[in-house]
């Protein structure tokens, strides 16, 4: 799953790219608020963390800008410490959640987990779909509780399906998705993965709608049609 992290602090920004990455999550980061707005605004992220100190234009504006164009991403607000105004305000403008200036990255990883999962429209923080379980707190995949061995690539690409289980997804959004945006995009890329993930499981879980992309069907009853 793709995130923005917006902040102007080179060392905070450091070490929560390096937490996030490392919790399979790959990162683009801005400094400047201007820019930030420019990414958000064109391109599509699982979710955004959003410091409001910003130089270019404030966070809240960014925000605030966002939300007035329909963009939907969760956001995590970075609020000064005691400062419940920022809090007051960044809810208000659309935020999905706030942490205070100096954080647990524990804490962060965890809030970013719930907001994605919410705006997913799921209560469970594991995703199952069938026999198919995949914990992002683990980062385990499971099928009939057997664990499978999965290469981190392997890993954010079914979890990107599972996610959006029910609607088909494109190639380019996988490889959106998967790859770093200086990522030489090689279009067989997605399909070699595809394949060797299904020899993996060894089920039938990932259909290939030729021409469209790939698709899990949504498990049982027809659930959220909140997915974006
Ligand atoms: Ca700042």
């Amino acid at each position: 799953m793709r995130l923005l992290l917006v902040e102007d602090d080179d060392r905070i920004a450091r070490d929560v790219t390096e937490a996030l990455v490392a919790a399979g999550y790959l990162v683009d980061r801005e400094a400047d608020g201007e820019e930030a707005w420019f990414r958000g605004d064109t391109e599509d992220y699982a979710a955004v963390i959003l410091d409001l100190g910003l130089p270019g234009m404030d966070g809240l504006s960014v925000l605030k800008r966002w939300r007035a164009n329909g963009t939907d991403f969760p956001v995590l607000i970075l609020t000064a410490r005691g400062s419940w105004s920022e809090r007051v305000e960044g809810i208000d403008a659309g935020a999905d959640d706030y942490l205070a200036k100096p954080f647990e990255i524990e804490e962060l990883l965890a809030r970013l987990r719930a907001i994605i999962r919410r705006s997913a429209g799921r209560a469970a923080p594991v995703l199952s779909v069938g026999p198919v379980m995949l914990d992002p707190r683990q980062m385990r995949v499971t099928i009939n509780g057997v664990p499978k061995n999965l290469s981190p690539q392997e890993y954010r690409l079914l979890g990107y399906l599972m996610h959006h289980a029910g609607r088909v997804v494109s190639q380019m959004e996988l490889t959106e998705h998967l790859y770093a945006q200086d990522f030489e995009r090689d279009s067989n890329a997605i399909e070699v993965m595809v394949g060797r993930l299904r020899r993996k499981l060894g089920i039938d879980l990932i259909e290939t709608r030729r021409g469209f992309g790939y698709i899990i069907e949504a498990p049982e009853s027809k659930t959220s049609g909140a997915e974006s």
